[in-house]
């Protein structure tokens, strides 16, 4: 079928679209309606439906592909490979459901899973999805601070920890990580169910909390688990976002919009079947991991590729010897990913056999064309940059070689998606913008099925923080984009702007927020400066409560922010202004204040409030940093 045919029927009848879509999936119940949309932007896929991730991705498989892989867990961190068939699977997921039912977690209740990329994180999160519990995985390299926000939001009945995790040969130990979260947490879950990989094998244990995993999975060895039967929208699981304005969001996913949404993905956009083997190289920890390393290839009857260590251990080239000897059709990594692999020599590229090899997929940042021709190149195959957020579960925009695939034009993450409603919107007024005009990516609501359903326990900051920038409701992408005529969507960086130091990506909120703990601050803007050797790194402009001591004040706020986020964002300088540049409706103009600093033109202004602001800046600049106004 043609690409346009599809997605237009997705917009123009959801209904039927998503009706034929949900056939994909087993249904305990069938859904009594396809979208109820009586309380926008909030909306129910597939309402009174009932169905389970698990056995979805699991029971459902057993009679046709019991014998054949779904997990290959590959560590290059320990050397081991485990090799899963579905039918090994199904019985680690009624173990560990069964420990769960045993430390009193039921339907609703919510589980931290601190793991490294191992099979147990795997089986720990479809063992929650069997019974109901709502999984919140941490990525297992968070610092404990970052562990501890996300306890207390979720409020967990258990935490699930591995021993320790490793990178590059060197054991990072979790346990005491997992003990300062819980130390400084005001919710500490009543229980730590702890996997042993015996690589941190003296963890200290905390008596009457701490339980061994490997000593309940004796005890329940034989365990079967009935499949709790949830109505389609009950929650799934939590993400937490990285959260650049302090407090993180937890991204609350529903059960059969998800399940559904991955279902069509999996065939259309990753041309992966049952069967047929698929290979990302991301976390556990991450959307991306969810998605495409656990749930999606599990609920297509895939095998699923999980991979521990480094791209570079122990040699360059471990990625594709991972294609040749698993027959890997589709692969998936990050632009960074590849990035790493380009500081290495391009043979590495060519040592292993990739005819099984039909698709690589990028995403999670731009994709840069250099990297895309280089790795286009090097290993001769289709490379497909796709577009999504933690917020919406599956790509927003792809190629989709499943169905038809439409040309690559490097530098774009391609079309809209089925059911993805795309406008390309003027930030001030919300028209729609011109091809080939910057504007604000937006989703005509309501969400297509597998996107978030609320930000958890939280309602009013879901509407406040992505549908509440525009007159008309819709969901902001918080990403600027532009379109060619062609439908080509080009995505050029956030509107709440992370910058990216030396490879880390900073929040410029963050760094605004502490600058403007400075008692003497009023009010500041932080923006990225390009810089030769970082990249970029961060310039603050401030306005001063009071005037005169403009030098301390500039030393003090640097000092202020490499004490409360480290070196890294401390900024390169500081311009102490009397006004800052904003828009009517109050937005700082980041753009045009970057604009400026890199000596460029400044833009459309206007939508700029106070004129007097920007020849202020002018003059900053050219008074140099640090200096009083
Ligand atoms: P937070 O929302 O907490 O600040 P985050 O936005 O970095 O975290 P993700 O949801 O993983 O976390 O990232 C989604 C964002 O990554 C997108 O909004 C976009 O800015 C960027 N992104 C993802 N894929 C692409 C892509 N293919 N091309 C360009 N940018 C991309
Ligand atoms: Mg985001």
């Amino acid at each position: 079928m043609r690409y346009e045919d599809f997605h237009r029927r997705s917009i123009e009848d959801p209904e039927a679209f998503w009706a034929e879509q949900a056939q994909a999936i087993h249904w305990h119940k069938t859904p009594d309606k396809i979208l109820e949309y009586d309380n926008p932007p909030f909306r129910r896929w597939f309402a009174g439906g009932e169905t389970n991730l698990c056995y979805n991705a699991v029971d459902r498989h057993l009679p046709a592909r019991g014998d054949q892989l779904a997990l290959v867990a590959i560590s290059t961190e320990t050397g081991l490979t485990r090799e899963i068939t579905y039918h090994q699977l199904h019985r680690e997921v009624n173990i560990f459901a069964a420990v769960l039912k045993s430390l009193d977690v039921g339907r609703g209740d919510r589980v931290v899973i601190y793991m490294p990329n191992i099979a147990e994180a795997v089986f720990a999160m479809l063992a929650c999805a069997r019974i109901g519990a709502v999984h919140s995985v941490v990525f297992g390299g968070f610092a404990a601070h970052n562990l501890a926000l996300r306890i207390d939001d979720a409020e967990p009945k258990l935490l699930i920890a591995a021993d320790a995790g490793s990178r590059g040969g060197k054991v990072i130990p979790y346990k005491p990580l997992v003990d300062a979260a819980c130390a400084e947490a005001s919710f500490p879950p009543p229980r730590v169910l702890m996997v042993d990989r015996g690589l941190d094998p003296d963890y200290a244990k905390v008596e009457g909390r701490d339980v061994d995993y490997a000593t309940l999975r004796e005890r329940h060895a034989d365990a079967q688990v009935d499949v709790t039967w949830l109505e389609s929208n009950e929650p799934s699981y939590l993400l937490y976002t990285s959260g650049t304005t302090g407090k993180p969001k937890g991204v609350q996913r529903d059960v059969g919009g998800y399940a559904v949404a991955l279902a069509l993905s999996m065939w259309s956009i990753y041309d992966v079947r049952a069967g047929q083997v698929m290979f990302s190289t991301s976390d556990v920890g991450w959307a991306v991991g969810h998605s495409y390393n656990v749930y999606g290839p599990l609920i297509a009857g895939a095998t699923s590729i999980l991979y521990e260590g480094l791209p570079t251990a122990p040699d360059p080239g471990i990625w594709w010897s991972i294609c040749e000897r698993y027959v890997v059709r589709t692969m998936f990594s990050s632009p960074t990913g590849i990035r790493v692999l380009k500081k290495q020599d391009a043979s590495w590229l060519k040592k292993h056999d990739l005819s099984s090899l039909q698709y690589l997929f990028l995403a999670g940042e731009p994709l840069d064309e250099p990297t895309a021709h280089w790795i286009t190149d090097g290993i001769g195959k289709t490379i497909i940059d796709n577009y999504w957020q933690t917020e919406t579960g599956w790509p927003v925009l792809a190629l989709m070689p499943g169905l038809e695939l439409k040309p690559v034009k490097f530098g774009s993450p391609g079309l809209p998606t089925p059911g993805y409603n795309l406008r390309v919107i003027d930030e001030v007024s919300g028209e729609e913008v011109a091809p080939n005009q910057k504007g604000v990516l937006v989703i005509e609501p309501p969400l297509p099925p597998g996107c978030m359903t609320t930000v958890w326990r939280d309602d009013a900051r879901f509407v406040r923080s992505y549908f509440s920038h525009f007159k008309q409701l819709v969901y902001s992408s918080l990403d600027w984009a532009i379109r060619d005529e062609d439908g080509y969507t080009f995505i050029l960086g956030r509107t709440d702007d992370v910058i990216n130091v030396a490879g880390h990506r900073l929040g410029t909120r963050e760094i605004e927020e502490s600058v403007s703990s400075h008692p003497n601050v009023a009010e500041a803007a932080v923006i990225g400066v390009r810089d030769e050797l970082k990249g970029q790194v961060p310039v603050v402009f401030a306005t001063l409560k009071q005037a005169g001591i403009a030098a301390t004040a500039a030393e003090e706020m640097r000092d202020c922010v490499s004490r409360q986020l480290g070196a890294l964002a401390r900024p390169a300088r500081v311009y102490v202004v009397a006004a800052l540049p904003k828009t009517r409706s109050g937005k700082l103009l980041r753009r045009s204040l970057q604009a400026l600093a890199e000596q460029r033109d400044p833009g459309d202004l206007s939508t700029l409030d106070d004129p007097n602001a920007l020849e202020e800046v002018k003059q900053a600049l050219a008074r140099g940093a640090d200096a009083g106004g």
